[in-house]
């Protein structure tokens, strides 16, 4: 298949609500391949169909394990997820930095549930639940945004937003 590539904003795919996957078929499998890889070249540890313009509810992950997530036997934390959906959260919060491959060298702190319980398709498409904390769950709300069409930034005043949109222009023209 031909080869995706990231996408920065002011695109407006990043804006558009990704439809639902009917099933998880080759063609998914390989596009999900293809985001890893896309999120692997750029040091990420989520990316979100939107963010490649394809408008499909599918989602990777590599995620560093930070206290939260201890008990976990690995050294990161990797999914893809088809139709990812968040079916409980936590009323505690928790406020982290974060970034996005999309808006690059912007950082901001963004308040999400500490704890959520989600839902989706592994690339076997078989139903699969997790529930956690930590990095990991802001990543997954992150890239569920995606999904909606929502950037970090739209919790931002436009104040803020305007600032970081500004330093990504410029970054942006200097790596053309
Ligand atoms: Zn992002």
């Amino acid at each position: 298949m031909t080869k995706l590539d990231l996408l920065y904003i002011p695109d407006s795919a990043l804006h558009e609500k990704a439809k639902e996957v009917s099933s998880v078929n080759d063609e998914i499998r390989d596009i999900l391949d293809n985001m890893m890889d896309i999120m692997y070249e750029h040091n990420g540890i989520g990316l979100a169909g939107n963010q490649v313009g394809v408008l499909k509810r599918l989602v990777v992950i590599d995620c560093p394990i930070d206290e939260a997530d201890e008990e976990e036997d690995a050294e990161s934390l990797k999914y893809k997820m088809v139709n990812p959906k968040i079916t409980w959260h936590s009323k505690e919060k928790t406020t982290r930095q974060e970034g996005c491959l999309s808006i690059p060298t912007g950082l901001a702190d963004i308040e999400r549930p500490t704890e959520i319980s989600v839902e989706y398709l592994d690339e076997k498409g078989k139903k699969q639940t997790l529930k956690t904390g930590g990095l990991l769950s802001a990543c997954i709300q992150h890239e569920i945004d995606h999904l909606n069409g929502i950037l970090y930034t739209d919790y931002l005043s436009k104040l803020k937003r305007d600032m970081i949109y500004k330093k990504v222009k410029k970054y942006l023209k200097g790596q053309k």
